[in-house]
């Protein structure tokens, strides 16, 4: 059973490699940060009724919304919020702040985790317990919302074939008729198996990811807490969380592209040099395609409202989280909203 030693304090590793606290390195931007929450807040306030939207249609409509956060930022005097918010949506996989459309961080960082966020750099922690984790595991949470559900576990769907309204899935040799599609995969995905139109095919391709990397790794005489590394280096660790009180570690990066060969000599380099810790080994390493989006120019030729349009033609329903945004609670929440429009 998993249970997180007290909540982790939050520490910044400076350009000299020094150790900060976490309000530390924002003493002196107080007021500028202050100033640009409020800013923002306001704008979460007028825009809340689309925020409130379950994913991202008539984004293109919404022009100022669909601009990147950097862009965005420099016209509304939220400027000096972009070194946190890089700790807390790039350094999570999110990507750079100058390719996020502004409305999908706000859809992340509603005003509850911006009042934390700003807390935290006068030193207070408003998230309590988190993070949070699931006491038997996370994979149970949903083998056990799959109990009463027919769920046909392998099966290695071939091929699907959408024709005279039906909806014919292929696998392990057999043909089975449905009603309904519902895709929850990677959308660049189906056209091994799925017969795409053109237009779905050529809007699947136009997707892109985050490479994000996840390596849980076991060092000794770590401190426990979550350390931010205060850069945005591929290849290199952006942060590294020990929670629990044993050796081991996670850390999260961007994939340099080359196999990350680096990766492990740097997280050995760094934990010693920082934390006088001993490096032991790797457990696992995982290159995930992380934050499936539509970049800037896409988004404004209309991708996202394409996608919404495709909604429901040929009996076939798309969810997830290019849908939505990359969180558990988004792709819930754009999945019931879609069953309670179209069913
Ligand atoms: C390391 C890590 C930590 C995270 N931590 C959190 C967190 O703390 N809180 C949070 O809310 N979110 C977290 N997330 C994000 C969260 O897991 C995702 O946002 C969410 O799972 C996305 O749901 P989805 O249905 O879009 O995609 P997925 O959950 O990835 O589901 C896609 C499914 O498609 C299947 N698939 C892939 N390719 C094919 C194919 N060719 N054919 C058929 N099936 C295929 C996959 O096996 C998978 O089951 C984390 C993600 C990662 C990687």
């Amino acid at each position: 059973m998993l249970t997180i030693v007290p909540p982790p304090r939050r520490s910044i590793i400076d350009q000299n490699k020094r150790l900060l606290p976490f309000n530390e390195l924002f003493k002196k931007k107080r007021i500028a940060l202050l100033k640009a929450a409020y800013y923002y807040l306001k704008n979460l306030n007028k825009y809340k009724k689309i925020l409130a939207r379950s994913g991202f249609k008539n984004i293109t409509s919404l022009e100022e919304l669909s601009k990147d956060f950097l862009t965005w930022s420099e016209k509304n005097g939220t400027s000096a919020l972009i070194p946190l918010f890089t700790m807390f949506i790039t350094d999570f996989g999110y990507g750079n702040l100058e390719q996020i459309p502004t409305i999908a961080i706000m859809k992340y960082i509603g005003a509850k985790p911006l009042i934390a966020i700003i807390f935290l750099t006068f030193g207070i922690n408003m998230f309590g317990k988190w993070p949070r984790v699931f006491q038997q595991g996370y994979e149970n949470l949903w083998y056990k919302i799959s109990q009463n559900l027919h769920v046909i576990l392998t099966a290695k769907v071939t091929k699907i074939e959408r024709k005279n309204d039906r909806i014919y899935v292929i696998y392990h040799d057999q043909v089975i008729s449905y009603d309904k599609l519902i895709i929850a995969c990677p959308l660049d995905r189906v056209s091994e198996f799925l017969d795409v139109t053109a237009q779905e095919k050529n809007l699947f391709n136009k997707i892109k990811y985050v490479n994000y990397v996840v390596t849980v790794c076991e060092i000794d005489n770590m401190p426990n807490g979550i350390f931010y590394f205060g850069r945005v280096n591929t290849g290199y660790p952006l942060i590294l969380s020990k929670l629990w009180q044993n050796p081991v570690c996670t850390v999260h990066s961007m994939s340099d592209g080359q196999g990350d060969l680096l990766l492990e000599e740097r997280i050995k380099t760094e934990s010693e040099k920082i934390f006088s810790a001993k490096f032991r080994k790797i457990i696992a390493q995982e290159k995930w395609d992380y934050f499936p989006h539509f970049d800037q120019k896409d988004i404004t030729s209309g991708c996202y409202d394409q996608l919404e349009n495709f909604q429901g033609k040929q009996n076939t329903y798309y969810v997830g989280s290019l849908l939505s945004f990359e969180t558990v609670e988004h792709v819930v929440t754009y999945s019931k909203a879609l069953v309670e429009n179209y069913f």
